[in-house]
């Protein structure tokens, strides 16, 4: 089957695209005939910005020649290394600067963010999630029900699709809050659902769950370099992403962590603690007593790996380059192009799983294959398409607006249709 739409117009659409010129700053995986993969796994691993060696090698570099004296007279010193992300961080995720802090993994996170947030008390032990949450966040929501004495089958509560629908709705979230919001310590939602790409609305979340005393938090892990999250004016308690998705600083890098500045100077509210949380000023005198540093930083464990850090401010640099702003504009383009292609295929065996409306979705399409097996999927894949298969029967692909084209769009489409 032909596509109605010629390659030359997507072709045309890149030359109008003012952020085209950023895919040259990335290493495009090849085909096996040499050719760029069509890479639709962003939302999975983000590639490789060709500046990111030398930001490494500049570290390694350093510690070569200077060692411990790195700490201070590194170029970039490794001391406070972890403040020079925190600006664009912030910026990315909306937040001010004190609320971010680059630490630790994702998982990692979350549970530091249970250990303040999640305190059930009395009649109010339950935490909420939504249906098709990542696993890692589930085990680790349920991990801390057990940890405080609780039974996940009773405690841990999922806000589902209605029967017929792929993602939950909003009045549904209101109902169970009328019936069990007293008995709520937590909800926790994936800010962007990593199977279906729904965007959820954080502020009206937010403030329902605060309404009934319950403290909100979001995993941002498929949100953060790809939607404008606004996490400070959502008002969310907390927030946790990764950053090797959206965020292209390499396998398993450093997570990210927002904790709301009305909770930025409460030393009495319990944590886990190390002495990188503590007070900078007097960090080196080892004092026995604990004083948490303001804001989110307040938080941090142990002293960070610089390389890993490195590799996330090469990436950060290209995201400040591009600017958010532009980049989100551009990607609510490409995803409805996609979208817009994936209409032009006759029949009816790939729905599009994911919301229509470009508010309430990043730039990730879930493709729903009826009657599948994998074998579509791997066909695709043979012929140079690198994207995601998830059981039982979804194809998730992610056109990343800082390295894929208009031109991407077109060929996936083009080889999904002459494989069905
Ligand atoms: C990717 C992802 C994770 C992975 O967690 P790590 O601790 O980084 O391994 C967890 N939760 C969500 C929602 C994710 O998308």
């Amino acid at each position: 089957m032909a596509l109605e739409t010629k390659l030359e117009e997507a072709h045309e659409l890149d030359k109008k695209d003012t952020l085209s010129r950023f895919r040259e700053s990335f290493h495009i995986p090849k085909h096996k005939d040499g050719s760029d993969s069509i890479y639709f796994c962003g939302n999975s691993l983000g590639l490789q910005p060709k500046q990111t060696k030398e930001f490494l090698e500049q570290e390694l570099n350093d510690w070569a020649g200077l060692g411990v004296e790195g700490h201070f007279h590194a170029q970039n010193p490794w001391m406070p290394y972890h403040e020079f992300l925190s600006k664009k961080m912030a910026e990315i995720v909306g937040a001010q600067q004190h609320e971010v802090v680059v630490m630790n993994t994702l998982t990692t996170n979350l549970h530091l963010m249970m250990v303040s947030f999640y305190r059930p008390e009395g009649r109010r032990r339950k935490i909420l999630i939504e249906g098709d949450a990542f696993p890692s966040d589930r085990y680790a929501v349920a991990s801390q029900i057990k940890f405080h004495g609780g039974d996940p089958a009773t405690d841990l509560i999922t806000w589902q699709p209605r029967p017929g629908n792929n993602t939950p709705d909003m009045d549904d979230l209101k109902t169970i809050l009328e019936q069990q919001g007293d008995q709520i310590a937590l909800i926790m939602v994936g800010a962007v659902n990593y199977y279906t790409g729904q965007f959820f609305d954080l502020k009206s979340i937010t403030e329902l769950g605060h309404s009934y005393g319950i403290m909100v938090g979001f995993d941002c892990a498929h949100g953060a370099g790809n939607v404008d999250l606004r996490l400070h004016e959502s008002g969310a308690d907390f927030a946790v992403w990764c950053t090797y998705k959206y965020l292209n600083s390499g396998p398993g890098s450093l997570g990210g962590c927002f904790v709301h500045e009305r909770h930025a100077d409460r030393p009495e509210l319990p944590r886990f603690t190390g002495w990188w949380g503590h007070n900078k000023e007097t960090r080196f005198k080892m004092r026995d007593d604990f004083e948490p540093m303001y804001g989110a930083e307040g938080w941090q464990l142990s002293n960070p790996p610089i390389l890993s850090m490195a590799a996330i401010r090469a990436s950060l640099d290209l995201f400040s380059q591009a600017g958010f702003k532009a980049l989100r504009e551009k990607s609510v383009q490409l995803t409805a192009y996609l979208e817009f292609l994936l209409q032009q295929m006759q029949g009816d065996r790939i729905s599009i799983i994911t919301p229509s409306d470009p508010n309430w979705r990043g730039c990730q399409l879930s493709l729903a294959v009826k009657d599948a097996d994998r074998s579509l999927f791997d066909a695709i894949t043979a012929k140079g398409v690198i994207a995601d298969w998830r059981e039982p029967d979804v194809i998730r692909i992610a056109p990343v607006p800082l390295y894929n084209s208009f031109a991407d769009c077109w060929k996936f489409v083009d080889i999904l249709s002459s494989e069905m």
